[in-house]
C-alpha cells in the first residue's frame, strides 16, 4: 500500500506514528500494528464466525491477507534498500500498510520501489492459482461470493489481485500514483508531476467517498478519507522539498536570536521565554552551545524541579545540528525529527537557528516569489 516519506512538521525520523502497538522485525524492517488494525481484526473474526465457513479458517483467511499486505510492504522496503534507502518502519492500518522511507526516492528509484509492492501480490496470486490449476481445482469466479472452507485458497488469491489492483490506481498516495508521478517526471518538472498525481488522488478520493456514502459502505468512506489526506500531505511534502532544494540552510536560518547561559536557572529561562517571541534557546558555555532548551523541556523542568533548577539539567545535550552550507531540503527531515528547532553550526561556532516556523515562512516567500518577476539578489 502507500509508502510514506518524511515530511516537515509531521512524523519524525526517530519517533513513530502515534497509536501503534507491538513490533516485530522482518528482514530488519520494524513492523508495527496501528491499534485500529487490531479493532478491525476483532471485528472481522466476530462477523466471520458462524457463516458457512469455520471460525478457524476465517481467522486463517484474515491472517493470510494480513500476511499478503505485509509482504507487499516488504517488497517496497527491500527494493528501497537496493537503492540505499532505509525503511524506518512499516505500520499496518486497517486498509493496508504504510512504509515510511528514510528519504524521498528519485523518480527512477520511485518507479521500481512503488511497483514492487503490487508485484508481490500478483506473484502470490499467481503461485496460488498456478497450484490450484495444476491440481485441476480452479473454481468459477461467481462461486467466490459465498465464502466457504472449500474456496479459501481462491479467496486469498483474489484478495491479492484486489490488493494489487487497488494499489495500482493511478492516484497519489497509492503505488499507482507514484508510478504515474515517476513516469510524468520524465517529461515534466517533478513539481508538475506531483501536482498531477496528487490531484488525481484527491479526485479518486472524492469519487470513492461519494460512492461509499451512496452505497452506505462506510469502509469505503474511511479509505477515501485516508487517500485524500495522503494525497494532500504528500503534495505538501514534495512541494516543500522542491521549494528548498538548491538553497543552503544559511538562507533560511534565524540570525537574530537569544541564548541562555549554562548557569541560568529555569526562572531566568521562563522570563526570557515571556519577553521574546522565540521558543527554543541555545544554552551556551564558554562561547560554545552545549545544549538546547526547548519550550517543552522548559515547561517540564518547571513542573518537575521548580524555578530554581538549572537549565543545564533540563536542556537537550544531543540537539540536532545543521551545517550552514547543507542543502535546505536535507534540513526538512532533521527538523521534523527534532520537532521544532535545530542549531546551525560551523564547527563549534553557533551561527543561527532553524525552526519549523521560520522554515514555513521561507517556503511561503519562495512560493510567492516564484510567481513574481526576478528583481534582484534576494536570498529566496
Ligand atoms: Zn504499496
Amino acid at each position: 500500500m502507500p509508502t510514506q516519506v518524511p515530511e516537515a512538521a509531521k512524523h519524525t525520523s526517530d519517533q513513530m506514528i502515534p497509536g501503534t502497538i507491538g513490533m516485530v522485525r522482518l528482514f530488519g524492517v520494524p513492523v508495527r500494528l496501528h491499534f485500529t488494525f487490531v479493532l478491525l481484526l476483532i471485528f472481522l473474526v466476530f462477523i466471520g464466525v458462524g457463516e458457512r465457513q469455520s471460525g478457524a479458517l476465517t481467522a486463517l483467511y484474515i491472517l493470510a491477507l494480513f500476511g499478503s499486505v505485509l509482504l507487499h510492504e516488504l517488497g517496497h522496503a527491500l527494493v528501497g534498500r537496493r537503492y540505499g534507502i532505509r525503511t524506518l518502519e512499516v505500520v499496518m492500518f486497517p486498509i493496508g500498510g504504510v512504509a515510511r522511507l528514510e528519504r524521498m526516492p528519485k523518480a527512477r528509484e520511485e518507479l521500481w520501489i512503488a511497483s514492487a509492492g503490487p508485484l508481490v501480490n500478483v506473484l502470490i496470486a499467481g503461485v496460488i492459482l498456478g497450484i490450484l490449476w495444476q491440481r485441476g481445482g480452479l473454481l468459477p469466479v461467481e462461486t467466490l461470493a459465498q465464502p466457504s472452507d472449500a474456496n479459501l485458497a481462491h479467496r486469498i488469491a483474489l484478495g491479492n489481485l484486489i490488493l494489487a489492483g487497488f494499489n495500482l490506481l493511478p492516484a497519489y498516495p497509492m503505488d499507482g500514483g507514484r508510478i504515474l508521478r515517476s513516469l510524468l517526471a520524465r517529461f515534466r518538472t517533478e513539481d508538475d508531476a506531483t501536482r498531477i498525481a496528487a490531484r488525481a488522488g484527491q479526485a479518486l478520493a472524492i469519487a470513492m467517498g461519494l460512492g461509499g456514502l451512496l452505497s452506505s459502505n462506510f469502509m469505503l468512506v474511511f479509505v477515501a478519507m485516508f487517500v485524500y489526506l495522503g494525497a494532500t500531505q504528500e503534495a505538501a511534502a514534495v512541494r516543500g522539498r522542491t521549494l528548498t532544494a538548491g538553497y543552503p540552510v544559511r538562507a533560511a536560518m534565524i540570525t537574530d536570536f537569544r541564548t541562555l547561559s549554562h548557569s541560568d536557572t529555569i526562572r531566568d529561562a521562563g522570563n526570557l521565554l515571556l519577553s521574546v517571541s522565540q521558543q527554543d534557546f541555545p544554552v551556551m558555555h564558554g562561547g560554545r552551545p552545549v545544549g538546547l532548551l526547548t519550550r517543552n523541556r522548559l515547561m517540564r523542568a518547571m513542573l518537575a524541579e521548580g524555578p530554581d533548577a538549572f537549565v543545564a539539567g533540563a536542556m537537550d545535550r544531543d540537539f540536532p545540528r545543521l551545517s550552514p552550507d547543507q542543502d535546505l531540503s536535507e534540513a526538512l527531515p532533521v527538523l521534523a525529527g527534532s520537532g521544532s528547532c535545530a542549531l546551525v553550526m560551523d564547527g563549534d561556532q553557533l551561527l543561527g537557528l532553524l525552526t519549523s516556523e521560520n522554515l514555513s515562512e521561507f517556503l511561503m516567500l519562495r512560493q510567492i516569489s516564484r510567481h513574481q518577476p526576478k528583481t534582484g539578489a534576494d536570498s529566496w
